[in-house]
């Protein structure tokens, strides 16, 4: 640290160590996150993973909507960076990919996969790799580039080709069985998220409660860990601290109102 470093969160205990934003430094420093998805109906997903990205520290933020209208809605979010995905510089990006994504989310996998620097994968890209062989080699072949899982339990059970049961049976089983068959670190969702990554201990996340059962808390949680692989973390580090901090936020959360994910992205 030196003097005119800012810490960019207060220190809790038990808390990630906040990232610092140094002084001499520059939005570039702090890595640039790029959205792809907001399928038509789906818009909400992806700008919640964008803001979530935002206020998570990343230094730029694209969107690239599947939705052609979704630019419309810039003026919600002033910051962020509309682009169609073909025209995204994938090689220096942190793509977060299949927030309400669709079906349309699968022509676009092979690009991202081949293509980006770090990357997320949720919902809607989890439910397209997990119904196409080629894709899932391809994502076993990313081995080396930082990459992130977040399934829910059904969208694990998917990826395993088991069902939600079977998952929710062993989550720590289901969590480093998938680590370990494509080579990224996974986030098994729900009460308990556990992080695991191959040949590594796997851990398992004590904040949260069910306040964020709600409506685009995942979003939020595949933007806040984007952000974090962005600043350069390693995948494990990005997964867990986002994964941390973002059910700390529930808990701090004023008990008599219910959670927003929109209110999530931006404590
Ligand atoms: P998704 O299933 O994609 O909508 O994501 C929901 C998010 O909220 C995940 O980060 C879950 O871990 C979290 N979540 C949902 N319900 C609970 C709960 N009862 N306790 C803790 N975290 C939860
Ligand atoms: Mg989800």
């Amino acid at each position: 640290a030196s003097p005119g470093d800012v810490p960019l969160t207060a220190r809790l205990p038990g808390a990630p160590v906040p990232m610092n934003r140094r002084h001499a430094t520059h939005k570039g420093s702090y890595g640039d996150v790029a959205v792809v998805g907001g399928a038509p109906g789906m818009a909400g997903a992806a700008l919640l993973a964008a803001t979530a990205a935002l206020h998570g520290g990343a230094g730029r933020v694209y969107l690239a909507p599947l939705d052609a209208a979704l630019p419309a809605l810039a003026p919600t979010q002033p910051e962020l960076m509309f682009r169609r995905p073909a025209a995204l510089p994938l090689e220096d990006l942190t793509v977060v990919c299949g927030c309400g994504g669709g079906e349309a989310i699968r022509d676009l996998l092979p690009q991202v996969l081949g293509g980006s620097r770090a990357l997320v994968l949720d919902a809607d890209a989890l439910n397209a790799v997990a119904a196409d062989e080629a894709l899932q080699r391809q994502l076993a072949g990313r081995a080396g580039r930082p990459t992130v899982l977040t399934p829910h339990p059904l969208e694990a059970a998917r990826l395993l080709g088991t069902g939600t049961a079977e998952v929710q049976a062993d989550r720590l089983r289901a969590a480093t069985e998938l680590a370990q068959r494509f080579g990224a670190t996974v986030v098994l969702k729900g009460s308990g998220t556990i992080v695991a990554a191959p040949n590594q201990t796997p851990w398992i996340n004590p904040t949260g409660n069910a306040r964020l059962a709600t409506a685009g808390t995942g979003d939020v949680l595949a933007g806040m860990i984007g952000a974090a692989l962005a600043a350069g973390h390693e995948p494990m580090t990005a997964a867990w601290q986002a994964v941390w901090t973002h059910g700390e936020r529930a808990e701090r959360w004023p008990a008599h109102r219910p959670l927003t994910a929109g209110a999530l992205a931006r404590c």
